[in-house]
C-alpha cells in the first residue's frame, strides 16, 4: 500500500479494520469506513479512503450502513432541496455554511464505535456538513465559508428531510448628524399604547413622528430588501439636542437582507436627499458584528464637545466668569430626569475644557469639552445640588441650559 510506510502501521490498520467489520457485521458504507482511517491514509476525502481500503483488502461491505443508515446517499436530495429553497428566496449571496441535524442515536452510535476502536475520528456530522456544503456551493457557484457566511443552510435529517435557510445580517457603519431638535435617535414607541396606536399618538404608535433610526434605515431597508433593521449608536443625545460637527458613529444592522451588494455611496446620497434638513449621514462603509459591539461600548471612552446656551437669573461680569475655570472634577449624582431608568449613584466626571462668551444680559454661550458620561444640562443647573460644582454654583446665580448642541464625539483613545 503506497500510503503506508511501516509494517507496524499496517498491522494496526489491519486490526482496526477487522474490528470495525466485526462491530458492524460488514454493514458499513465507504464514508463511515474511510472516516476512521484519516489518521493513517491520504485522501482526499473519506469516500476515497474507503474505496482504497475496499480494494486493498478485498472487502465486500454491505448495505445498509450500520453506522449512518446510508445517509450519504441522501446528499443529492439534500442539495436539491436546499438549492430550490434558496432559488425560491431570490437572494444575493456569495458564501454559505451548511449545518445538519441528525438523530441522536446515530451520532451516539458513531462515537461509540470510535470508543470501541480506541481512536479519535472526525464525527459524522462534520463530514456530512462538509460534503453537502462542497456540493451545494459548487452548484450555487459560491464559496463555503466557516467564519462569516452570508447564508446558513440547515439540513434536518431527523424526520424526513427538512431544509431551512438563515440569512445572516449585514452591518453598515458611518456617522450621523442631527440638524434639528425634536427627533429622537431611535424609534420611540408611544408610552400610552406601547406602539399599537391610540388617540394620544395620532394612531402612529410613536412618541415622535420620525427618528434618526427611521430616516437612516428606511432607504437601506428598501435597497437591501431586508426584514428589519437595528440601529446602534455610540451613545445618544437627548431629543432636544442637535448632533453637529463630524457626527456620531453608528452601526446599522440589517436583518435578513436579500440584496447584499449595496452601493453605499448611492445609498448615502439617497438617505441625505430624503432626510434633507433633518439628518445627514457620512462615511458609510460595510462593517461587522464586532464593530457593532465596539461602537456601542466605547461611548464612555469618547470625549464630547458641546455648545450650550445658558440663561442666567442674575447679572454676572467677566470677572465672575473666570470662576468657570475652576470646574474640573464634577461629582454628579444620577440626574432627576433620568433617575427612573438609571441606578441612583454619584459619578466623578471631568470637564476637560470650558470656554465662554457673554452674549448679552443673562445670556451665556459655553463651549464645554467633557469626559464621556458627563451630563451637561445638570453641569449647568446643578440639578438641585445633585451635580457639584456646577456653572450655577460657581457663578452664584441660577443657570439653565436653553439650547444644547454636540459639536464633537471624539475617537476613543
Ligand atoms: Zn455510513
Ligand atoms: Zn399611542
Amino acid at each position: 500500500m503506497d500510503t503506508v510506510n511501516s509494517t507496524e502501521t499496517e498491522k494496526k490498520m489491519m486490526e482496526r479494520l477487522q474490528k470495525l467489520m466485526e462491530i458492524t457485521e460488514s454493514h458499513i458504507c465507504l464514508h463511515c469506513l474511510g472516516r476512521r482511517f484519516a489518521d493513517s491514509m491520504e485522501g482526499p476525502g473519506n469516500l476515497l479512503r474507503g474505496m482504497k481500503l475496499k480494494e486493498e483488502f478485498s472487502l465486500s461491505p454491505e448495505s445498509p450502513c450500520a453506522v449512518c443508515g446510508d445517509i450519504f446517499e441522501r446528499i443529492d436530495d439534500a442539495v436539491e432541496a436546499a438549492r430550490s429553497r434558496i432559488d425560491a428566496l431570490d437572494l444575493e449571496y456569495s458564501s454559505i455554511l451548511v449545518g445538519t441535524r441528525l438523530p441522536d442515536d446515530l451520532v451516539e452510535g458513531d462515537e461509540q464505535i470510535n470508543r470501541k476502536l480506541g481512536i479519535q475520528a472526525e464525527c459524522i456530522k462534520k463530514e456530512l456538513n462538509r460534503e453537502i456544503g462542497k456540493r451545494l456551493a459548487g452548484e450555487l457557484g459560491c464559496r463555503a465559508d466557516f467564519q462569516n457566511p452570508d447564508l446558513v443552510v440547515m439540513v434536518d435529517f431527523r424526520t424526513g428531510l427538512k431544509v431551512w435557510i438563515q440569512i445572516n445580517p449585514i452591518f453598515i457603519e458611518g456617522r450621523y448628524r442631527k440638524l434639528v431638535r425634536g427627533i429622537p435617535q431611535t424609534k420611540w414607541p408611544c408610552r400610552r399604547c406601547r406602539g399599537r396606536g391610540c388617540e394620544a399618538c395620532n394612531h402612529t404608535g410613536k412618541m415622535y413622528s420620525t427618528s434618526v433610526e427611521e430616516l437612516v434605515s428606511e432607504p437601506v431597508l428598501e435597497a437591501s430588501r431586508g426584514r428589519d433593521t437595528r440601529f446602534h449608536g455610540s451613545g445618544r443625545e437627548d431629543v432636544d439636542v442637535r448632533m453637529l460637527g463630524r457626527g456620531r458613529p453608528f452601526v446599522l444592522e440589517i436583518l435578513e437582507p436579500r440584496t447584499r451588494n449595496l452601493d453605499l455611496e448611492a445609498l448615502e446620497d439617497e438617505i441625505n436627499r430624503r432626510a434633507a434638513g433633518m439628518v445627514e449621514v457620512s462615511g458609510l462603509k460595510f462593517s461587522s458584528r464586532n464593530r457593532k459591539v465596539e461602537i456601542k461600548n466605547t461611548s464612555r471612552e469618547r470625549y464630547k464637545v458641546y455648545r450650550a446656551l445658558v440663561e442666567l437669573e442674575g447679572p454676572v461680569g467677566e470677572d465672575d466668569l473666570m470662576k468657570l475655570e475652576t470646574l474640573k472634577v464634577i461629582n454628579q449624582r444620577t440626574p432627576l430626569r433620568v433617575s427612573h431608568r438609571r441606578a441612583d449613584k454619584v459619578r466623578k466626571r471631568r470637564v476637560l475644557d470650558i470656554k465662554w462668551n457673554l452674549k448679552g444680559e443673562g445670556c451665556l454661550e459655553l463651549i464645554i469639552k467633557g469626559e464621556g458620561g458627563l451630563y451637561i444640562k445638570e453641569l449647568i443647573s446643578g440639578d438641585h445640588g445633585r451635580t457639584s460644582p456646577s456653572v450655577s454654583s460657581v457663578l452664584g446665580v441660577a443657570a439653565r441650559c436653553t439650547a444644547l448642541d454636540v459639536l464633537e464625539v471624539g475617537d476613543p483613545p
